[in-house]
């Protein structure tokens, strides 16, 4: 018996490869637009005949390619954009995997004209069936055109699969849609059958929005925006009113790449729950940027599926910023945003892996909504707050300060400056405590009602930690000393706060085994109550003790905040009701306690009108 093993020759091998990347027309249609956006092109055009079946041309004015490059594109695993296998955990282009126009030359008939800005002359180049027919020097723009042309005229098998042109047709426009949505600072557009479908000049990414799904969404926009060390989100989701009964209008990218990910479709979904019917679906456009290092791109060739370094982070995050935002523009004042337990519970949330995760995620400002318990009421002032520790390490608001938050937002989109939520006290308008635990504002947009404690445990705490970047708290000699005796535990304990409460403006000296003396206590402190609010300080700090994502510092904090605040029951005079409410709109984060609780809830004047159909 021969032999019977022989190698495939070139052509077949690479069709059948190719089967992988192109199934349909608008397989191509993704990728030769994905490689006009890699080239660096601020327009692009996609020009379509019968349905992408006999043409599809895209003509972009990127890069261009040498007369080598231009011909090595097509050879299979050509590429320009990785060069070693650790490139592939940096990847910032759409493509990486050099097969797209291999595979596109091994189906169809293809012609290509390319020019660098820096050539006169550019490359022209005919290939079918993998083979080159011809090369040649052409004038030609600046710059790549290339078209295919009869696809699958090689494979009819495959031709006979292809689908009705309209069928065909809605393919190529998802393709489209899913591009241009991505590349809102790049010009667009698609010609079918000579008619223009669409024509999308650049913008921002809400116009972008509006350009391909229509006007009806103009004003029924929300803005999403979290920073996080870990991971960035930003985009717009749908209010709920403009839920629609099909699914279709749902745009999830990572790292600018559309992905479908049933998952965090569900993420979004449940962030929802209550807010539209459950077989209607709300617009999102959600682009969630991190390292790529934490993704893995390669799990299927034409890439809409995604595998996550830690999927459930991504998960509660993504929840978390829809939540925050329908809850910041006061969609629904009424309804509870509690996070779905099974969030709170998972590993990835309260333990985070590696240090350098939990050091992103727990700093960051979501991972504090974690522990909101009412989302509804959660306004948030500085969405772009990179990191919570960033209060206490940077100066006061002063100048600089402003100035590199405004960059940042900047960076971001201008939308974001514009959706900071803003409350503005009516100076003259009376103050009224009511319960003995409630103080109502009139602000210039409606009225708050501020939860005295809460608030109180903010001022406190941003005083205190003012007081460890320098502004020192002014002590006061207590006249009679006094002492204090502890268990050995508590005393422990006590030793080890001494010099965090040194700064603070307490000045604790030990005195003998497991005994202390209080010398003097910050200025405010009462005296005659300096060892009961020493006692309560670590009571309270024992509450926090075994929660690991806090410093000493930050533990000691919340406990003393806590444990100085007015409580509910005390009843507050005028002045005590003026100075709180000007202390905590002058605090940088006056929304939320330092224990995550909202301080206040705003009814907005047009809120309440509604509500009384007037
Ligand atoms: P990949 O995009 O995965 O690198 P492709 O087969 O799609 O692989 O393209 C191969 C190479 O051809 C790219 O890496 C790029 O260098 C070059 N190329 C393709 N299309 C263009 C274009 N429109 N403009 C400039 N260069 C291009
Ligand atoms: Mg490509």
């Amino acid at each position: 018996m021969p032999d019977r093993i022989q190698l495939l020759p070139e052509n077949i091998a690479n069709q059948i490869a190719a089967g992988e990347v192109i199934q349909r027309p608008a397989s191509a249609v993704k990728e030769l637009l994905e490689n006009a956006v890699d080239a660096g092109s601020e327009n692009i055009r996609l020009i379509i005949s019968d349905a992408g079946k006999s043409l599809i041309q895209v003509i972009d004015d990127g890069s261009g390619m040498s007369e080598i490059d231009a011909r090595m594109s097509f050879e299979r695993h050509a590429t320009s954009k990785i060069n070693t296998i650790d490139d592939l955990f940096r990847i910032r282009t759409m493509g990486f995997r050099g097969e797209a126009l291999a595979s596109i030359a091994a189906v169809a008939q293809v012609e290509l004209k390319t020019r660098r800005a820096e050539n006169e002359i550019g490359t022209h180049i005919e290939i079918e069936n993998s083979q080159v027919l011809r090369q040649e020097p052409v004038a030609t723009a600046v710059g790549t055109n290339i078209s295919m042309k009869n696809v699958f005229f090689n494979v009819p098998a495959r031709r006979n699969f292809l689908k009705s042109n309209a069928a065909e047709m809605r393919h190529i426009v998802d393709e489209f849609l899913r591009v241009a949505m991505a590349f809102p600072n790049v010009f667009f557009s698609l010609t079918a059958n000579g008619q223009e479908l669409f024509h999308l000049e650049k913008g921002t990414l809400k116009q972008r929005i509006v350009q391909l799904l229509g006007s009806v969404y103009n004003a029924k926009l929300v803005p999403v925006q979290e920073n996080t060390d870990y991971l960035n989100i930003y985009g717009f989701i749908g209010k709920p009113e403009a839920a629609k009964k099909t699914r279709g209008d749902q745009y999830l990218f990572v790292n600018n790449r559309f992905i479908k990910s049933g998952y965090l479709n569900h993420a979004i979904m449940t962030a929802y729950q209550e807010l539209i019917p459950t077989d209607s679906f709300p617009l999102y456009v959600l682009f969630i940027d991190l390292d790529p290092a934490q993704i893995d791109i390669n799990v299927h060739p034409t890439k809409q599926e995604i595998k996550f370094e830690d999927e459930k982070i991504v998960y509660a995050f993504v929840q978390a910023a829809v939540k925050h935002a329908l809850a910041h523009f006061s969609i629904t004042p009424t309804l509870d945003f509690d996070l779905d337990p099974s969030i709170q519970r998972l590993d990835a949330v309260s333990k985070p892996v590696t240090d350098e995760i939990r050091n992103a995620t727990s700093s960051s400002h979501l991972y504090q909504t974690f522990t909101q318990k009412n989302q509804a009421h959660f306004i948030e002032q500085k969405s772009d707050l990179k990191n919570w520790k960033d209060f206490y390490e940077k100066p006061d608001k002063n100048g600089d300060e402003i100035l590199t938050e405004r960059k940042s937002a900047e960076v971001t989109d201008d939308y974001l400056l514009k959706s900071k939520p803003v409350i503005q006290i009516v100076e003259d308008a009376p103050l009224l405590q009511i319960h003995q635990q409630f103080v109502i504002a009139t602000t210039t947009s409606g009225v708050i009602m501020i939860h005295q404690q809460l608030a109180h445990e903010r001022i406190l705490y941003e005083k205190f930690a003012g007081a460890y970047k320098g502004k020192s708290m002014a002590t006061q000699k207590s006249l009679f000393p006094t002492s204090l005796h502890l268990n050995p535990a508590d005393a422990v304990l006590l030793q080890e706060l001494i010099p965090e409460l040194n700064q603070l403006g307490y000045q604790v000296e030990i005195f003998g085994k497991d005994s202390f003396v209080i010398q003097g206590t910050p200025a405010d402190v009462e005296q005659g109550n300096e060892k009961l609010v020493i006692e309560q300080m670590l009571e309270q700090y024992k509450h926090f003790a075994s929660d690991v994502k806090f410093s000493k510092r930050e533990k000691l904090m919340r406990s003393l905040a806590i444990q100085q605040s007015v409580k509910p029951g005390r009843t507050l005079t005028q002045s005590e009701l003026k100075s709180l409410v000007e202390d905590l709109f002058t605090c940088r984060q006056p929304n939320v306690s330092p224990g995550g609780n909202p301080t206040y809830i705003e009814f907005r004047k047009d809120y309440l009108e509604k509500i009384f159909g007037k």
